[in-house]
């Protein structure tokens, strides 16, 4: 089973059907799409890369993220999708682990990069889609679809850590043939005339939700800005019409009110999939008087991509349902071909209603981290997957997250992770001790926030200087706090709680001691 084939069937069978708009404008049809995959698989060949071989993607959001996606899986390659908001540092760890050898790089990032490219001799191959070198990978000779099997690496998806470096989850053939299974049995049918709008980052689960469309020749569209912008879906909704996307809770609050304020008709939005972090309720309420029954909710993770549980469109509309209330807080019931229990600290299944670890099994389930034997064997265990998560099930099977055993904070649907920001900040000689902590914010789910014990003279614009050099955008802390000492328990562990509680109530008066800038979306 090689993904591409899916590009491949529905190619001979609606050869003229239009399959890439770029905005509002055709990019290519489905026969297009497949030919210049095979052709690009074939440059592939020729110039010596092997099944099995890693092609790192540090692009945004464009047409050709598509067409590079399936080149490299018909060759029998792995994609290394790489967030296109992180450091050129950060992406330079991920090349050397993951020893890709071939680089996609969109125009916009190359400058950050090229600097970098001399530490990579192993790099046979670096493009920047839009160049002539781009244009003749897609004028190559084509090449037969590669045979793959199920248990073969698809997607090398790099997920960010509390224990140190971020770690290459093995996404295999099966593993993402099992995600578009499941969207089809529980999210529901895709119809020709569906367009997938790829308005959260395609390096991520938005990306990887292209195959159920693929599999029913409906259109992808990419918008013209890369990313989410609220006015130009609003237009796309109009002008391209019966819209399906994935955005992250925040993306979802910002486009309803964009469409009440516009009083624009919302019917050009068919299905809005949101997850990647909580979803407040107040906003799920005002989000299904705005825009009617276009939602559904999706809980997954990077080790299950877009597959643990589902809240479907007829569950948020069943007002009638005594557990309704429950249910829209809840993130809905495992998807069909995965299982959830709740475990204790050992991963011993507990009874319904208890508090524990959610654990996922199922053929979504990662084959595992990147060359890492001891992480492998900390999240899985006996086939299943230890989330991270804390939940419950309810008699019905609708699971609740009720917190994280691990301290991610999630901002604007992203994950990140406090000890990579924290060992950022410590590098200052200013910096004594650090303790980054998220706190609840009305639009971005939660910030991040810096509790410093340091020099006099050290300031937050020092520390958010040297943020800007190390880290991605997203991850700065938005308020520093300076204080004489961190709160600690007998083992001197950092309570991480205490600052949680001591500095919510100044985080929802939005005025920190600083707000280096506005947050961006990153999701
Ligand atoms: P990632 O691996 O970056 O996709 O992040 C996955 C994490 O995001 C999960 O382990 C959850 O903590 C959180 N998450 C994902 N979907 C949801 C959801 N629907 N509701 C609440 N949290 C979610």
């Amino acid at each position: 089973m090689n993904l591409a084939r899916l590009l491949e069937r529905t190619a001979r069978l609606w050869p003229e059907r239009p399959a890439i708009f770029h905005g509002d404008a055709p990019y290519c049809t489905y026969g297009e799409w497949a030919e210049r995959a095979g052709r690009i698989a074939g440059a592939f060949a020729q110039q010596g890369f092997k099944p099995g071989d890693r092609v790192a993607l540090f692009m945004t959001n464009s047409p050709e993220y598509l067409e590079v996606m399936y080149g490299a899986w018909w060759a029998g390659l792995t994609i290394v999708p790489v967030n296109a908001k992180l450091h050129p540092e950060e992406l330079a760890y991920v090349l050397a682990d993951s020893e890709a050898t071939a680089l996609f790089v969109s125009a916009d990032l190359a400058p950050g990069v090229t600097p970098l490219l001399g530490r990579f001799p192993g790099l046979r191959l670096t493009v920047t889609p839009g160049t002539a070198a781009y244009t003749a990978l897609t004028e190559a000779r084509p090449l037969p679809l590669v045979a793959r099997q199920p248990e073969d690496l698809a997607w090398l998806f790099y997920t960010s850590g509390i224990t140190g470096r971020p770690k290459g989850v093995m996404l295999t053939q099966r593993n993402l043939s099992t995600m578009a299974a499941c969207y089809f049995m529980d999210f529901g049918p895709v119809e020709a005339g569906d367009a997938s709008v790829y308005a959260a980052p395609m390096s991520h689960g938005a990306g990887i939700y292209n195959l159920m469309y693929v599999i029913a020749g409906a259109r992808h569209v990419v918008p013209c800005s890369g990313g989410f912008d609220e006015a130009e879906l609003i237009g796309l909704s109009q002008s391209v019409g019966q819209l399906c996307l994935f955005a992250a809770p925040t993306m979802v609050r910002r486009l309803v009110e964009a469409v009440a304020a516009s009083g624009a008709d919302p019917a050009g939005f068919l299905t809005i999939v949101y997850g990647g972090g909580p979803m407040y309720v107040e906003d799920l309420h005002r989000g299904l008087e705005v825009m009617g029954d276009c939602f559904m909710q999706v809980y997954g993770q990077g080790e299950s991509p877009m597959c643990i549980s589902v809240l479907t469109r007829e569950q948020l509309q069943d007002s009638g349902h005594p557990r309704w209330a429950e249910r829209l807080a809840s993130v809905g019931v495992a998807q069909a071909l995965v299982e959830i229990k709740i475990g204790d600290e050992e991963g011993r299944e507990l009874p319904c209603g208890a508090i524990g670890e959610v654990m996922v099994r199922g053929d979504s389930v990662m084959a595992g981290y990147w060359r890492n034997p001891d992480a492998t064997a900390a999240a899985l265990q006996d086939g299943w997957l230890r989330t991270g998560d804390v939940g419950s099930l309810d008699e019905d099977g609708f699971l609740t997250l009720r917190d994280r055993s691990k301290d991610v904070i999630i901002s604007g649907g992203t994950n990140i992770y406090p000890r990579e920001v924290e060992e950022i900040l410590l590098r200052s000689p200013l910096v004594q001790e650090v303790s980054v902590i998220g706190l609840p914010d009305p639009e971005w789910g939660e910030i991040v926030v810096a509790c410093v014990v340091g020099h006099p003279a050290v300031s937050a614009e020092t520390l958010d200087a040297l943020c800007l050099d190390h880290l991605a955008r997203f991850k700065r802390p938005r308020q520093y706090h300076f204080l004489d000492s961190l709160p600690k328990n007998n083992y001197g562990k950092v309570l991480k709680t205490e600052l949680r509680a001591r500095f919510r109530s100044s985080s929802s008066s939005s005025s920190g001691p600083m707000t280096p800038s506005t947050p961006e979306v990153n999701e």
